[in-house]
């Protein structure tokens, strides 16, 4: 990609020239992207991976994650987290790992705006619901729908499908879909994301179902993890009750993870020095917590699992969506006239079940809801 050039904005200065200052030799570069899959002419003062974080915000599925539930449905609240703000907590902490290693936060924001674009309504239950009803056209999975939405199902443009995303960012979003998909480790950049997003659902599923009264700070405190970081709150701030006592627990909990994961690679980066991106990838290197934090993260994760992902009300919200989505995937299979004229063209090119697993994939929580209970309650 051609960012080398002089700015056709006179007085701007050139991406490449900005980047050679601020990045790391391990970041990835815009002048070394392998570019998109339709040639497009280089923007003024947009870098290529800017320009792909504003297309995957102006994207329909990007507006769409607001009315995709994360963990805990709209009706339990409007105080926890969407599949939308999930993410922008992702790209946020992402962007401050990334910018404290001198990494590309250009790329790193447009994949963490990406990472999830392809969630179906109703979060895992949702997915577990399709992968089912797709369990003989090769299943389905979120990350591979990303792919998707990114390459023929988003229409914005007239001499191309798709959002005609850079290489870098179609490619680690594969890496998503198959750990091993591109032989080496992912970029540096999308191994950012990974870590972050981690660290972002632990710290806010924990906000979200104290919140929500399904546990209490005494019960989570019962891994050290929790047990640790309210230690650590008490001692800066005396004793804290209540909800001042969560938020300061939440913010300590992304604290404490992003000084380790900064910690840990910073060392590794400073030690090994990789004198490209490319470099960093085939060294096999993979960013993570330190073997105790890991730990760590490994119990409240089974902690929330266990008392939260599998609470009474969110069992019963799981199986009513994935009745609804059984009930919709036959009942659109079967009377494909009420699919949207786009989708049934694509039946002719991917077959029915395939298209109407997309179709019921791009729908948010509400939406589904209101066409079940239109066609098929
Ligand atoms: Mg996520």
């Amino acid at each position: 990609m051609d960012v080398n050039s002089s700015p056709r904005v006179p007085g701007l200065q050139t991406i490449a020239a900005r980047e050679a200052v601020l990045l790391a030799p391990w970041a990835m570069r815009s002048a070394d992207s392998r570019g998109r899959k339709y040639p497009e002419t280089e923007h003024p003062y947009r870098g290529p991976f800017q320009r792909d974080r504003d297309r995957v915000v102006h994207s329909s599925a990007f507006r769409r994650l607001s009315g995709k539930m994360q963990v805990f449905t709209g009706d339990m609240g409007d105080y926890h987290r969407t599949r939308l703000t999930h993410t922008h907590e992702v790209a946020s902490i992402a962007r401050t790992i990334g910018r404290a290693l001198r990494l590309n936060e250009d790329l790193i924001e447009a994949l963490a705006l990406f990472h999830d674009i392809g969630h179906p309504p109703f979060g895992h239950a949702g997915e577990d619901a399709l992968n089912s009803c797709l369990a003989d056209c090769g299943g389905f999975s979120h990350n591979r729908y990303a792919l998707t939405i990114a390459e023929e199902l988003e229409i914005r443009y007239q001499s191309f499908p798709g959002l005609n995303l850079s290489h870098e960012v179609l490619e680690s979003q594969a890496t998503r879909v198959d750990k091993q998909a591109a032989g080496n480790s992912p970029l540096l950049e999308a191994q950012v994301v990974d870590v972050a997003d981690s660290m972002t659902y632990d710290a806010h599923d924990t906000d979200d179902s104290v919140k929500l009264e399904l546990v209490t700070i005494d019960e989570l405190a019962e891994i050290p993890l929790i047990r640790e970081t309210v230690g650590r709150v008490h001692q800066r701030f005396g004793t804290l009750r209540g909800d001042l006592l969560r938020k300061a627990v939440v913010h300590e909990l992304i604290d404490r993870q992003v000084t380790d994961v900064l910690q840990t690679a910073g060392q590794v980066l400073s030690q090994r020095r990789f004198e490209s991106a490319d470099e960093a990838r085939r060294s096999g290197y993979r960013m993570a917590p330190s073997g105790d934090l890991a730990e760590q993260k490994a119990e409240l994760e089974s902690f929330l699992y266990q008392r939260v992902y599998r609470h009474p009300r969110l069992v019963e919200v799981r199986r009513r969506a994935q009745d609804r989505l059984h009930a919709m995937f036959i009942g659109y299979c079967r009377r494909s006239a009420l699919l949207p004229p786009e989708f049934r063209a694509r039946a002719e090119l991917v077959g029915i079940g395939r298209t109407v697993g997309e179709y019921l994939a791009g729908m948010t929580d509400r939406y589904c809801v209101q066409q079940y209970e239109l066609y098929f309650a």
